[in-house]
């Protein structure tokens, strides 16, 4: 992905914010790609079993619906898919990808991405939902959006009535900075809300953008305010010329055991990476287990308080 592209909207919002005009400026050491920088790093292709439909974990699917954002994010992994000409998903494809869910009593959600799905506007989106819940009644719908975040206003009543229409609907959002909620979110969302939606929130950790404790504490509490509940920080991943973005993984680490001690429970997300190669998805985790003899387990707070816990 080369392109620019940004709304009028996140543009006034980022005016002196370069933790906000670093998501969509493009940079010149973007041209600088390291060995192990792929166009592909989570390896989707490998699991693709129909058209735009991506099965690697039994449970659920990934279906990419258009190569198509409101902003597109200078930190995106699909950024070699993005505005590559896919353009939206069809008719066809739509059905095909039902008939695969349909046949498939194992798939118990499907994950609604591209791209941004809500660019697709609501009478794709209608078709589109409405043929997943044929396909299927029980199906949990998550779709993957920053539309709410980077243009609010592109969220009309259309839309609104069609997730009341369908539930349950869960909306993973992608917000980094705190300074990404206003009062003009925090409206849209309501609404959302008021619509039957859940909202998670599916953060990337960035450099220069939220690699700091206080900025991570200030976002997952204001996302609380927000209704919103912080489901994964991402360890950003090796997609091509993004390492100038990228936080190295023993400051996250430190950085969520930090955040631990300053927020809820609920204000946590998940520290999570996808394993180069196409490992998957797995958590990243601060190591409060010390060590363990025959015994037991020594544990350790961030403070150096070490309790010893019996193997029973
Ligand atoms: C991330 C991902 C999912 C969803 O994983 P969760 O841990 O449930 O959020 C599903 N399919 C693919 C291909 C993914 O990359
Ligand atoms: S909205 Fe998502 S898919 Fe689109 S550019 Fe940003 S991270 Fe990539």
């Amino acid at each position: 992905m080369k392109s620019f592209r940004v709304t009028d909207y996140y543009k006034s919002i980022s005016i002196n914010k370069p933790q906000l005009e670093k998501q969509f400026t493009p940079d010149i050491r973007e041209k600088d790609v390291l060995s192990y920088e792929v166009g592909d790093p989570l390896n989707e292709e490998e699991h693709i079993v129909a058209p735009r439909l991506v099965h690697r974990y039994k449970d659920r699917v990934l279906l990419l619906v258009t190569d198509n954002c409101r902003l597109y994010c200078r930190h995106c992994f699909r950024r070699d898919f993005i505005d590559r000409g896919d353009n939206d998903i069809t008719d066809k494809e739509i059905d095909a990808a039902c008939l695969y869910i349909k046949n498939n009593i194992d798939v118990h959600e499907v994950l609604i991405s591209g791209g941004d799905p809500l660019t697709l506007g609501y009478k794709r989106l209608s078709y589109l939902l409405h043929s997943l819940k044929s396909a299927r009644d029980n199906l949990v719908i998550r779709i993957g959006t920053r539309v709410p975040i980077v243009d609010p206003d592109f969220i009309d009543n259309g839309m609104l009535d069609l997730f009341k229409s369908i539930s349950p609907v869960w909306m993973a959002l992608q917000v980094n900075h705190p300074d990404e909620l206003t009062p003009r979110v925090k409206e849209v969302l309501n609404k959302l809300t008021f619509s039957g939606v859940t909202l998670l929130n599916q953060a990337v950790l960035l450099k220069g953008v939220n690699d700091n404790l206080e900025t991570l504490k200030q976002l997952c509490q204001k996302l609380l305010e927000f209704r919103v509940k912080p489901y994964y920080i991402f360890q950003g991943d090796l997609a091509k010329g993004t390492s100038h973005l990228r936080v190295p993984i023993s400051k996250g680490l430190k950085l969520m055991a930090s955040l631990r001690d300053e927020v809820s429970g609920i204000a946590m997300p998940t520290y999570a990476v996808d394993i180069p190669g196409g490992g998957g998805k797995i958590p990243l985790n601060p190591d409060f287990i010390e060590s363990e003899d025959d015994n037991f387990y020594y544990l350790k707070n961030s403070a150096g308080f070490i309790g010893k816990y019996p193997k029973e």
